[in-house]
């Protein structure tokens, strides 16, 4: 991936603090605003209740409604049963205000002999407290003050509350400094400790990424095992056909071989040089399976009994070799799958090779095709010498052989069954292979349906 599209990844430490000094402050400003709202309201109330009633006694007592309201910061209203204001401390011309039946503080208070209520006044960051107290003589006075609203709340308080955060913002950065690296040090101990990394899972949100993380170790270190002995049997394999023939060579070079033992000799070098060019073609076919082909592999569609008839054909000969007879059975009509035509054909051909090399003089393989439950599937059949129980599940692996004298006299690599689950996996097929010692085996490769 090309440098520039890169995301450099954020530091959690950092993003932690800010997070923390963030919701520290904000908890402030949140916490101050609601105490300044909560506390002005309950002052408000009170005193509005307190002196709406100080002043219903002294106008009861007989006072001058003028005299009583004063300059005070409270406005004051006085309005009969029918709605009509008598007296308001603010307004000389009462005539020219609107009836107040409607105000719900006022009808709170005729119905239950006191109300209050809250209306936004005219100025945007400021509303009006009311609160109103019936009279005898069906009569409501009503006391009035116009308090700051939250915006207004916020502008009054927020000099205050700058030098609140001020320190709150400082002990945040340091609480934050000490949380984040007690958070993040646990984190950085398992990656510094990949091996017991899943003993030491500090959070157990981190579960699933230590399991992907021990599961990819154990993954690299199979890899690693199965590469090395990999490596050890090629050249194993290798180093005996290659021993023989620097053999027959030396005495053919030295002209210590016997004119008649010549052309054995000969015979010999060119069957160990067979041997060596089709291990390593094997090699280069398992190669390009593990890697490159599985990338440019594009499935096209294969008529499977074509592949069997053209199979059949090829073998004959070689069958007729091991004195085995060799039939198939195929539909006339084509069955197709989606795969790759030579790798197809390399499949069942190693299967039938197998079948006629771990035979008995006198046997019998067959290949078929058909379809099972909606799967098309190959299969070859045979009543050889057939495969031990445990030794079935490994005979897939690469170089296993059950017995190797006879796999190697017969040309065998200890490669090929290798090779035919590599092309199974590649078309997404399944290998189910059934074999009976002294009875014979029988390989099926069935196909997902629909391909
Ligand atoms: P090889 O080149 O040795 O045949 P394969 O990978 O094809 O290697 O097979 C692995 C081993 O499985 C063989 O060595 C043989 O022991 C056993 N095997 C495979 N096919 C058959 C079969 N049809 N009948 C009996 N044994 C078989």
């Amino acid at each position: 991936m090309p440098e520039a599209n890169q995301r450099r990844p954020q530091s959690m430490v950092r993003r932690f603090r800010r997070c923390l000094i963030f919701v520290s402050l904000f908890c402030v400003v949140c916490a101050a605003l609601g105490a300044a709202v909560l506390l002005q309201n309950k002052f408000t109330d009170a005193m509005l209740t307190q002196s709406c009633r100080t002043v219903a006694r002294a106008l009861e007592a007989g006072s001058d409604m003028e005299r009583l309201a004063g300059d005070s910061e409270v406005r004051y209203t006085l309005i009969d049963h029918s709605g009509a204001v008598l007296f308001d401390s603010e307004v000389a011309e009462v005539s020219a205000l609107e009836n107040h039946a409607g105000r719900p503080e006022v009808q709170a208070a005729f119905a239950a002999g006191q109300g209050v209520s809250t209306r936004q006044s005219e100025t945007l960051d400021r509303q009006t407290r009311y609160f109103a107290l019936r009279l005898d003589g069906d009569r409501v006075l009503r006391a009035a003050v116009d308090v700051p609203n939250w915006l207004g709340l916020f502008l009054l308080i927020l000099p205050t509350l700058a030098a609140v955060c001020l320190p709150v913002f400082g002990m945040a950065a340091v609480l934050s400094f000490w949380l984040t690296r007690r958070m993040v040090q646990p984190i950085t101990h398992m990656a510094q400790h990949l091996d017991t990394i899943e003993a030491d899972v500090p959070y157990e949100e981190l579960i699933p990424l230590a399991h992907t993380v021990q599961a990819d170790r154990q993954l690299q270190a199979d890899n690693e095992a199965m590469r090395r002995e990999f490596t050890a049997n090629v050249s194993h394999e290798l180093k005996t056909p290659l021993t023989s023939i620097s053999g027959y060579a030396e005495l053919l070079e030295t002209r210590m071989a016997r004119p008649e033992d010549v052309p054995e000799f000969g015979r010999r070098i060119h069957k160990e040089a067979g041997r060596m060019i089709s291990l390593v073609s094997d090699i280069l076919q398992l190669s390009e399976l593990d890697g490159q082909q599985r990338q440019n592999f594009e499935p096209a569609p294969v008529d499977l009994a074509a592949l069997v008839r053209d199979t059949a054909a090829n073998m004959t000969m070689n069958a007729r070799k091991a004195y085995v007879t060799l039939q198939y059975t195929a539909p006339d009509t084509p069955l197709m799958v989606q795969g790759g035509r030579d790798l197809l054909a390399e499949l069942t051909m190693n299967l039938t090779d197998n079948a006629i090399r771990y035979n008995r003089p006198g046997g019998h393989v067959q290949i078929s095709c058909g379809t099972a439950d909606g799967c098309p599937y190959l299969q070859v059949e045979d009543n050889g010498i057939g495969i031990p129980q445990d030794a079935q599940s490994r005979v897939f692996e690469r170089f296993y052989r059950v017995d190797k004298s006879r796999s190697k006299a017969t040309g065998g690599t200890g490669l090929g069954l290798a090779i035919v689950k590599h092309i199974a996996m590649l078309h997404g097929a399944k290998i189910d292979l059934r074999s009976t010692v002294g009875t014979g085996t029988t390989v099926r490769v069935e196909f997902p349906a629909g391909k």
